[in-house]
C-alpha cells in the first residue's frame, strides 16, 4: 500500500444511469465557440477554423443539483452543454474509430464568470478564472451510449425559472463528437475517465441566487440545477 504523506484527493465520480456504479473522472476537455449563433453572440467569426479547448478541473463537477453562486463575480453564466465520457482513449485516434471510445453521455453546465472570463480575453490571459472554479460544472447522470443519444443530432435546450433561454439541436455543432476525440487525440493522449463538454448552443446569460436552470438533451435526459 502507498504511504501517502496527506491523506489522497478523492476521486471525482458521477453516477451511472440505472446502475450502482459510478463513472471516475479524470480529464475535462471543453470546447469554445462550437455553436455558430453562440459564436456569433459572443462577438467572433462562425467560420470553421481549428477548433480550440480549456480545460476544467476534475473536482469542479458536482453532482448535487445545486450550484453555490461563486464569489469575485457578479456576472454568471449558463452555458448548457452536451458532455461525452469516454471508456478508453489513446493518441491519433481516427474520426471512423472515435465513437468506439465513448462510454455514454449526460447533460452538463458550463457555468461561466463571465465577467472574469472577459477580463482575461482582453488581456490575453488564460481562461480558468473565469471557468474552472469550484462547482462550475453541474452534470447529471451518465447514459450509456448504448441507451442515449445519436451524439450528431436532438434538441438542446435550457429553460431557467421557466423561460426557454437556450435552444439549439446538436447537429448544429461546427465539431461534431467524433472530430473533437480525434482533434483531441492528436494533442493529448486521452484515457479512460475523460469527459468532453462539447459546446454551447446560443442564448446564454446570467443566473442568480434562486434561479432554477432546468436541461433537456433529447435522447439524454434532463438536469436540473438550483442556484443558492
Ligand atoms: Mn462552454
Amino acid at each position: 500500500m502507498t504511504n501517502y504523506a496527506i491523506t489522497p484527493p478523492k476521486q471525482t465520480s458521477a453516477p451511472i444511469e440505472g446502475s450502482d456504479e459510478v463513472f471516475p473522472i479524470r480529464r475535462i476537455y471543453c470546447i469554445g465557440r462550437n455553436y455558430a449563433e453562440h459564436t456569433i453572440e459572443m462577438g467572433h467569426d462562425p467560420d470553421r477554423e481549428d477548433p480550440f479547448f480549456f480545460q476544467k478541473n476534475p473536482d469542479n463537477i458536482d453532482v448535487s443539483g445545486k450550484f453555490p453562486y461563486p464569489p469575485k463575480s457578479s456576472n454568471v453564466h449558463h452555458e448548457l452543454e452536451l458532455v461525452v465520457a469516454l471508456k478508453s482513449g489513446g493518441r491519433d485516434i481516427k474520426q471512423e474509430n472515435a465513437m468506439d471510445h465513448v462510454f455514454g453521455y449526460a447533460v452538463g453546465l458550463d457555468m461561466t464568470r463571465r465577467d472574469l472570463q472577459g477580463i482575461s480575453k482582453k488581456n490575453g490571459r488564460p481562461w480558468e478564472i473565469g471557468k474552472a472554479f469550484e462547482n462550475s460544472a453541474p452534470m447529471g447522470p451518465i447514459v450509456p451510449a448504448s441507451k442515449s443519444t445519436n451524439p450528431d443530432a436532438g434538441r438542446i435546450e435550457l429553460k431557467v425559472n421557466g423561460d426557454t433561454r437556450q435552444q439549439g439541436n446538436l447537429n448544429q455543432m461546427i465539431w461534431k463528437v467524433s472530430e473533437m476525440i480525434s482533434y483531441l487525440s492528436e494533442y493529448y493522449e486521452i484515457a479512460a475517465g475523460d469527459l468532453i463538454m462539447s459546446g454551447t448552443p446560443a442564448g446564454v446569460g446570467p443566473v442568480v441566487k434562486g434561479d432554477v436552470m432546468v436541461g433537456t438533451v433529447e435522447g439524454v435526459g434532463e438536469l436540473s440545477i438550483t442556484v443558492v
